[in-house]
């Protein structure tokens, strides 16, 4: 049996590995367009790799995969996170679980991880092609093989073909595909931070908020977690999380909109009787002097003067009028965001290859027998945490599974 695999990224060679340990008999050539196998992963977690996460406290995926979670609870029931954990222990890599629930390599560098399945790669006689840009991908609808096409190279045929091409923010990384006519989602960024047009909360730049929640004037979409002020913005957690479940939403509206943060993460109520209590506590104490411990000082004085609160005013002065004006700029603060930036270059992809297409246990095109797809082309991506790069060993362990239990 011939089998292809387009792309040598995460879920590429890990499909190619386990492809070759169930079938050695196979010929399995993987052919990637770059000069380098694993360019990205060399690259993930700013260069340490964050390879998976114990996905303790998540209630339900959806949390964590805005895109694909049905599917991944499917699969993970397969090779889940611990198989993750075991399968790279197992080749000799020691590994971390921090105090965020992200896991490294001990060693924290990702070019461990790339030397890892290369090493096996190579060990378990997987072919690799590199700079073999495939170009178009046909099938013989008599003999039901495929062939590749590449950019300076003679095309190829196989039995088999394994789509892992990985993320693309433009649809022309789904060229290849054209004539099979599979059904796709317009390609938008995930994972970015916003671009704000206040001049002053910009002015406030390295101001860290542990537990704040934001959300979209006007939507659902809303994330909690630390929230990082940046001299172009906000970043941090909370930001990227949200940026990750309304990606489809912000490119409709050119990312534009309205941010609404709630800087204590709490309700109205809890935040008015917060307040209260330090009025009662401080009568005398000037205002622009005490404030809740969550909030910086800085972060302070920009709240009491977007509620008009006087510098020389003290608590037992604050007034209900006032009193409203300050509880709203803790709990509905609202700026316009006017654009988006990247997050240490960490952009992943919304949209791909659509997963009605695919057999939801085989990765299988469902119209196109021994064609497979796995990892960040497919309509399947997450917020940061090590969980797009389970995405990727979770699918090519998948694919792997079924061509073997196929043969
Ligand atoms: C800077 C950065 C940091 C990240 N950090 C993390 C992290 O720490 N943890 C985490 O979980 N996720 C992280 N991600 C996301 C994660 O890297 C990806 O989701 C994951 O690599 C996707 O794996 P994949 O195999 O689907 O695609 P990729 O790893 O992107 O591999 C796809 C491969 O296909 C090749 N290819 C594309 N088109 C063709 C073609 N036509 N012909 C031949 N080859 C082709 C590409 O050159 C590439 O090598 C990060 C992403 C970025 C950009």
């Amino acid at each position: 049996m011939k089998i292809a695999i387009i792309g040598a990224g995460a879920a590429g060679c890990f499909c190619a590995i386990e492809l070759k340990r169930r079938i050695p008999s196979a010929q399995v050539d993987v052919y990637e367009a770059g000069r380098k196998p694993l360019a990205k992963v060399a690259i993930t977690g700013g260069g340490r790799c964050n390879l998976t996460n114990s996905f303790e406290g998540i209630s339900s995926l959806q949390e964590v995969y805005p895109r694909g979670a049905n599917l991944m609870k499917r699969l993970f029931k397969s090779f889940n996170h611990e198989d993750t954990w075991r399968w790279f222990e197992g080749e000799g890599v020691r590994l971390v679980l921090q105090e965020d629930r992200c896991v490294f390599p001990v060693s924290q560098d990702a070019m461990e991880i790339v030397g890892t399945l290369s090493r096996r790669m190579r060990q378990e006689g997987v072919i690799l092609h590199t700079g073999f840009k495939v170009t178009k991908l046909g099938r013989d609808c008599s003999t039901g093989a495929y062939s590749l096409e590449f950019e300076g190279h003679e095309p190829v045929t196989a039995d088999k073909v394994v789509v892992t091409t990985g993320g693309s923010p433009r649809e022309e990384g789904l060229g290849f595909l054209e004539g099979l006519e599979l059904e796709t989602v317009p390609p938008v960024p995930s994972l970015f931070t916003f671009n704000l047009s206040d001049r002053e909360v910009r002015s406030l730049m390295g101001t860290v908020v542990e537990e704040a929640t934001v959300s979209l004037a006007g939507t659902k979409f809303t994330a909690s977690g630390p929230v990082l002020i940046t001299h172009w913005g906000m970043s941090g957690p909370a930001i990227l999380k949200l940026s990750s479940h309304a990606a489809r939403h912000l490119a409709d509206s050119a990312w534009r909109g309205r941010l609404l943060v709630n800087w204590l993460g709490i309700k109205e109520s809890e935040v008015r009787e917060m307040l209260a209590g330090m009025s009662r506590r401080h009568a005398q104490k000037l205002i622009s002097n005490t404030h809740p411990e969550e909030i910086p000082s800085r972060l302070w004085t920009h709240l009491t003067a977007k509620s008009a609160v006087r510098q020389d005013a003290r608590w037992a002065e604050l007034g209900s009028k006032g009193m409203n004006k300050l509880v709203n700029s803790l709990v509905n603060d609202e700026y316009e965001i006017t654009g988006k930036s990247r997050f240490k270059e960490e952009f992943v992809t919304c949209g791909g290859v659509a997963l009605t297409n695919l057999d939801q246990n085989t990765l299988e095109a469902k119209k196109f027998p021994g064609l497979y797809f796995a990892g960040e082309v497919t309509d399947v991506d997450a917020v940061t945490g090590g969980f797009n790069l389970q995405t990727a060993w979770t699918m090519g362990y998948a694919v792997a599974s079924a061509i073997s239990s196929q043969d």
